[in-house]
C-alpha cells in the first residue's frame, strides 16, 4: 500500500475513533509523520501506534495526538505551550493550528533533531528550548493553550499560573507513570476560577523534573 492511501485510510480510522475536528484532521493529513520517526519504523508511520524514539522515548500514538489536539479547542490566534517535544511531531500539528508554538524538553539532543525537522518542514512558528517543562516558560507566558506530552502525578501548579485566565484551557495526562491509570485531562481557566474534566484513559511515558544529568542517556 502507498504512504498516500496508508494516511487516508489513518484519516479515517481516526474519524471513527472521535477526532472530527476537520482542522484537527487537515492538520494530521499535511504533517508527514515519516520525517518525525527512525529509519527502522518507516513502514509504521501511518500504522496508529506510538514508536520509541531516542532516550527512550516514543511519539505519541496518531490517535492520542488527535483527540488531545482536538481537546486543546486551538484557532490560529493561539499562543501554546507544549511540554515535551521529543520527535517534534506534536509540536509540528500545533505549529499548523496555532500563532505560536513555544516548546520544551529536556534531553538536549531529542530537541536538537526535532529543530532539524521543523527547520525541514519549513516551520517558522515554533521556539524550543531545552530545561524543565514542569516550570513551564515564564518569560512567555501566559500562554492560551498548553499540552502536555508526558504524564504528570498531580496538575503542575507552575503551569495552571502561566495560563491564560481568559479562557485558558489546558490537556495533560496525569497518573502515575508506572501503572495503567493516566487519564487525559482539560482544565480550563476563567478569572482565577478553574475546572478540570477527565477526559480518556492514556498511557504517556513520565514528566521527570529536572534536567538529565550526564549519565542519563
Ligand atoms: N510530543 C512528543 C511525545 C513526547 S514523549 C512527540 O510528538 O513526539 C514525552 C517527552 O517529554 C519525552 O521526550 C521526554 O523527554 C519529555 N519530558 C519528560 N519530562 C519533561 C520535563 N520535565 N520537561 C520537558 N520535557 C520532558
Amino acid at each position: 500500500m502507498s504512504t498516500e492511501s496508508r494516511k487516508i485510510r489513518l484519516i479515517m480510522d481516526l474519524r471513527n475513533a472521535g477526532v472530527t475536528d476537520t482542522r484537527v484532521l487537515a492538520a494530521i493529513e499535511r504533517v508527514p509523520r515519516e520525517t518525525f520517526i527512525e529509519e527502522a519504523f518507516i513502514d509504521q508511520a501511518y500504522a496508529n501506534q506510538a514508536l520509541p524514539i531516542h532516550c527512550g522515548q516514543t511519539i505519541s500514538q496518531p490517535l492520542v495526538v488527535g483527540l488531545m489536539t482536538q481537546a486543546l479547542e486551538t484557532n490560529d490566534r493561539h499562543k501554546v505551550l507544549e511540554v515535551g517535544t521529543g520527535s517534534g511531531y506534536q509540536a509540528a500539528i500545533l505549529a499548523k493550528l496555532t500563532r505560536r508554538v513555544y516548546t520544551v524538553e529536556r534531553h538536549r539532543d531529542l530537541m536538537a533533531q526535532a529543530e532539524e525537522r521543523f527547520k525541514t518542514l519549513k516551520l517558522h512558528n515554533i521556539t524550543t528550548m531545552v530545561g524543565d517543562g514542569y516550570k513551564g516558560w515564564p518569560a512567555q507566558a501566559p500562554f492560551e493553550r498548553i499540552l502536555v506530552t508526558a504524564a504528570a502525578r498531580i496538575v503542575p501548579p507552575e503551569l495552571v499560573a502561566q495560563l491564560s485566565d481568559e479562557g485558558g484551557i489546558m490537556v495533560l495526562p496525569v497518573g502515575d507513570a508506572a501503572d495503567l491509570q493516566q487519564e487525559v485531562i482539560r482544565v480550563r481557566k476563567d478569572g482565577k476560577q478553574f475546572t478540570s474534566e477527565r477526559l480518556f484513559p492514556v498511557r504517556f511515558v513520565p514528566l521527570v523534573q529536572g534536567v538529565p544529568s550526564e549519565r542519563e542517556t
